[in-house]
Formats: structure tokens, sequence, C-alpha cells
């Protein structure tokens, strides 16, 4: 079958290359299996990149990054490298990624697995089966506004601002990855800022509106004030399918969202930029969780964030949607087995390493495409 689809895979520090590993045994299962074929390369970040080559990413690496289809990164950091001065840190890397392939949507599932849903703060019946997507303005807003800064007054105070800006442009194109999202999911978008008492809410509500009937009638538009969303989102987070919304708020309501389902070893993201001329969009996915330091090398992460990715960029980055449901499908079949890593582990199910959460998913594909 034709092949060319460029995954870059970058692994980088602590547990990130051991939960890589299972998903490289995922991508040959599919070459065997599926008969579909990645060009994949792998290269250093974070961390390793400083001890190979000084900085947190090389730029023959960003140059590869910039020309995949895809990039699977896993984690960076450590306490190796924390006292290195901010500009040279790991971190450095994920955010020169980030910028340089211009991705403005970040995009993070909170998905509950039936078999967890007793690991979650709320009540089983509020959040078994959610399935719910926010869509994240990633690259605007007041993270990034002019002017900032802290400055001395006369009279001996400080004062510190930050400034909340957003234009049409940067709330269209995002809106329009949650519309485009929507209409291949339950068709339902909510649409969150502060449109009461910031002018910049009132441009993000006008603006989305303006796009919905335009371009997207067929789906459901409803809009809803952030701090409405944030106690909805704990007192029945079932009521949404996509929500869309800025920067700030974003960081807020998804970590939120994280949490209804558990634990941060299940967490995928992904973070995507514009369409190219080529009909090309860049991609990052990595797991929401860190390196995880204190676990490293002992072969007891938590590989499904980083399979849960990969699966997201087989949807989303290779229209793929078959294969993507497959893993998804695999993951749960072994949840409901009782199969657990250390994370996950609940009374009277069997805890494993990193590797046998691998074997069992590849059993799992095994079985569903037998
Ligand atoms: P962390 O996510 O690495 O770990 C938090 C806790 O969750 C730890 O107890 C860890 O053992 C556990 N955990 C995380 N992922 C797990 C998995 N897959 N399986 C099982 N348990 C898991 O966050 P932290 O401890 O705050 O940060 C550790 C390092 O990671 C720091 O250097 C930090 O800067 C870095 N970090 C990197 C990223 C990233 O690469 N995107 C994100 C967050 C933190």
């Amino acid at each position: 079958m034709a092949a060319n689809k460029n995954l870059l895979i970058l692994p980088g520090d602590g547990i990130g290359p051991e939960v890589m590993r299972q998903v490289r045994r995922v991508v040959d299962w599919m070459d065997k299996r599926r008969a579909v074929r990645f060009d994949v390369q792998e290269d250093l970040v974070g961390g390793a990149a400083i001890d190979a080559h000084g900085v947190p990413i090389a730029d023959q690496t960003m140059d590869k990054a910039m020309n995949a289809d895809a990039v699977l990164l896993g984690a960076v950091g450590g306490p190796k490298w924390d006292n290195l001065e901010f500009a040279k840190k790991p971190e450095r890397g994920l955010l020169r990624l980030r910028k340089e392939m211009q991705l403005f949507a970040n995009l993070r599932p909170a998905i509950c697995f039936p078999a967890l849903a007793d690991a979650s703060t709320l009540k089983r019946e509020l959040v078994e089966g959610l399935d719910i997507m926010i869509v994240r303005e990633l690259t605007g807003g007041v993270y990034f506004g002019e002017p900032r800064g802290i400055t001395e007054l006369p009279d001996g105070q400080r004062r510190g601002v930050n400034t909340q800006v957003y234009t049409t442009n940067e709330i269209r194109r995002v809106a329009r990855v949650a519309f485009e999202l929507a209409r291949k999911r339950q068709k339902r978008v909510t649409s969150c800022e502060k449109a009461n008492v910031m002018e910049s809410g009132v441009l993000w509500r006008e603006e989305v509106q303006k796009l919905h009937d335009e371009e997207y009638r067929d789906v459901e538009l409803q809009h809803m004030y952030a701090d409405n969303a944030a106690m909805q989102l704990v007192r029945a987070p079932k009521q949404f399918d996509v929500i869309v919304t800025d920067n700030l708020f974003g960081d807020i309501l998804s970590d939120e969202a994280a949490m209804l389902t558990g634990s941060l070893g299940m967490l995928p993201s992904a973070s995507l930029g514009d369409i190219d001329e080529t009909g090309r969009r860049k991609a990052l996915y990595e797991p929401v969780h860190g390196s995880a330091p204190d676990i490293a090398g002992r072969n007891l992460a938590n590989p499904i964030a980083t399979l849960l990715s990969f699966a997201m960029s087989l949807r989303y980055s290779f229209d793929m949607g078959e294969e993507a449901d497959l893993i998804e499908k695999a993951v749960q079949q072994v949840l409901d087995t009782g199969i657990r890593t250390a994370d996950i582990m609940q009374k009277g199910a069997a805890k494993v390493s990193t590797t046998t959460m691998g074997d069992s998913i590849l059993m799992a594909l095994d079985r569903m495409s037998a």
C-alpha cells in the first residue's frame, strides 16, 4: 500500500522513551497486520537533546518536525536539567516546536472509560461514558498579548500588566477547528468566554457566531460564560460535546475536564496548525503527562496516554479513523479485563508493567483483526 506517511517520533526524557517503545510496537503491528507503512524517524528533544547537542532541540530536528506529517512527542524534563537557566531548559524544546510549527489549536479529549469511572472524583453516573473534546486557542490571548510586564509606580508600588488580545482571524481559525471536529462527533459546539465583562469576549462571541451562521449552520452552537462552563463541567459534564475557548480559559477548563477522567497516564492531546497549500496540517501529538522522573526507568509507566496520542494522529493527520478506533477499542478491552498499570490500579485488578500493558494491547489488536 502507499507509503510516505511521515511520522517523527521524539521520545524525550524520563518515561518518554519507555512509553514510546510501546507505540513503536503498535506502529510495527499496523505495518504487519494492516499493511499501513509509516516512514518513521526518531530524534532527540528536551534533556536528551541538551546532553547530545547542547540545545533542547537541534535545528536539524526542527527541520524534520516542519516536514513531518505528524510529530509524536513523549515528555521532556527531569531533575538533571532543573538548574539550567530558563532559556536552556528542556521545556524550551517543546515551546520551540509549538511556536515554529504555529500550533494554534490544542485538542484535549476527556474520555472516561467505563472500567475507570470509579477513579474519578465525581459519581460514576456523571462520568461513565463521558466523551468531550476541549479545543483551546494556544498561540494568542493574555499569555502573549502586549503590553506586558511589571513596572514601578512613582509612589513605590509595583504594577503588573498582561493584555488579552484576539483578532478576527485568530478566533475564526480555532472556531473552525471546533466546528469541523463537531461535524464528526455529535455536532454540538459550546463556545466559552466572558463577554459579560471583557471586550475581547464580546468579539470572540460575535466572530464565532458569524462563522457559524456563514458556514456551520448544521452544527448546534451555544455560548456560555467560562465561569459557568467550569461549574457545568463538574455538575453535568456529559452535556458537552466540543468546547472551544481561548488560551487562558482553555488552560483551566482542560485541566478541570482532565480530572473528571481519573489519571494523568490516560490523557492524550493534539496541537494543530493551519492547513498549508499542499493540504497538509502541521500537528504535534503528546500525552498530557510529564516525564515522571519518580518512576522513570522502572517499567512502571502507563503507556496508554501516548498510545491514544498516536491514535489521535491517525485520526487527524493520516485520515485513518478506522485504525484509531481499533487502538481505542483495544485499550478499552484491556481495561475491561482488569489489567492495570500502577497509576490506575484498582482493587481486584491485575497490576502490570509498561511492557505487559503493551503486550496486552497488542493481543487485543490481534484478537480484533483475527
Ligand atoms: P508528571 O506528569 O511527570 O508526573 C506527575 C505524577 O504523575 C508523578 O507521580 C508521575 O509518576 C505520575 N505519572 C505521570 N505520567 C504517568 C504515566 N504515564 N504513568 C504512570 N504515572 C504517571 O509531572 P511533574 O512530576 O510535575 O513533572 C516531572 C517533569 O516533567 C518535570 O521536569 C516537568 O517539567 C516535566 N513536564 C513535562 C511535560 C511535557 O513534556 N509535556 C509536562 C509536564 C511536566
